[in-house]
């Protein structure tokens, strides 16, 4: 490698490529470069704000995705927040805490990644920091999302009788990761909804524009503990039916040989499918024209708590839980 090859950017020389890559969007006043951004927000719209932080060897190995897909799963997860509200995504935020064996052509990768991710969303990059860090690769990203007034699907809105759905289909993602923790080559589907989820945000915003849902987040630490949020938060219990689970192709045909792993479509987490309620109970029916289809699996209940019970009216308990920071499931 030459001597300018090898040169690293220097920290304003990389800021002024990021504002290059990051473009515009109808809503920024001011974009990438000077102390804070400058938006614009429509008068009746709410604004939408989360937060997430990436930790190497905690939420993701290096060794086992490319920085593209790295830089791509760290809009997508966070743009699944806003998804999970109904909202339209509008402006990302970036802090990155760069190791030093990360070099220029790496930190560009990932940060193509999430420049791409993002303007699939059709948000804009508009602002972050970026320091070295003694320690691993850290990834802090903020996401603002716009709603009209009053229409953000909440965790709180379930009601007695309500229908519950989930979007595509789960434990793909926990099943990708089961292989790549064992040493082996996932097939290019599972693999595929490990490392690039997408998030969906038409599916959200058109059931807030339709009004349909009372209820809605975006499944990321398994489909018993997330629907537990709910049912908490709405202070109602519910019933699923085990059978009634979506299962992609790739997931049916191992679930054949092992049962077991119908824990990994309950709590196996990463799937950022839309779980939500709804007072209607064919909306399966409605939804048809929709690129990611809907699956009812059961219903919200007085009694409170999660059942899960199975084709023969039995009831199936969980032998994994829903991932817990501080307690290191
Ligand atoms: P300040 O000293 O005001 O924090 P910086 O020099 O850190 O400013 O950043 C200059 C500009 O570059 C700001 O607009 C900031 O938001 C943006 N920026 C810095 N790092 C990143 C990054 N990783 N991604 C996107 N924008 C960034
Ligand atoms: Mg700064």
């Amino acid at each position: 490698m030459t001597e300018q090859q090898n040169r690293r950017l220097g920290e304003f020389e990389l800021i002024e490529w990021i504002r290059e890559q990051a473009g515009t969007g109808t809503h920024l006043t001011l974009g990438i470069g000077d102390d804070c951004c400058i938006q614009r927000l429509a008068p009746d719209q709410e604004l939408l704000t989360t937060t997430d932080l990436l930790i190497e060897d905690v939420h993701f190995k290096r060794q086992w995705t490319s920085l593209y897909d790295l830089g791509r799963k760290a809009a997508a997860v966070n743009l699944s927040d806003i998804a999970a509200m109904g909202g339209q995504p509008l402006s990302l935020y970036l802090g990155i805490g760069r190791p030093t064996t990360l070099d220029d052509s790496q930190v560009k990768e990932l940060l193509s990644g999430f420049i791409y991710q993002t303007r699939l969303a059709g948000a804009v990059l508009v602002g972050g920091d970026t320091c070295g860090s003694p320690g691993p690769l850290m990834l802090s990203v903020t996401v603002e999302g716009s709603i009209p007034c009053g229409c953000a699907l909440r965790r709180d809105g379930a009601r007695v009788g309500d229908s519950i759905y989930v979007s595509g289909t789960l434990g793909d993602s926990a099943l990708g990761l089961k292989h790549l923790l064992a040493g082996k080559e996932p097939s290019a589907d599972l693999a595929a909804r490990f490392h690039t989820p997408e998030p969906r945000l038409e599916l959200g915003q058109w059931l807030v524009a339709e009004g349909l849902a009372t209820a809605m987040l975006d499944v990321s630490d398994g489909l018993i503990s997330d629907l537990g949020h709910i049912l908490q938060s709405s202070a109602v219990g519910a019933e699923i039916a085990l059978e009634r689970l979506p299962l992609s192709a790739a997931f049916a045909r191992e679930l054949a040989a092992d049962r077991a792993l119908y824990d990994l479509a309950l709590a196996g987490g990463e799937d950022y499918e839309l779980l939500f309620t709804a007072a209607d109970s064919g909306l399966e029916q409605r939804n048809v024209e929709f690129p990611v289809p809907i699956t009812r699996i059961g219903r919200i209940c007085a009694e409170p708590g999660l059942r899960i019970v199975q084709a023969d009216g039995t009831a199936y308990t969980c032998s994994k839980h829903g991932f817990d920071h501080f307690a290191g499931s």
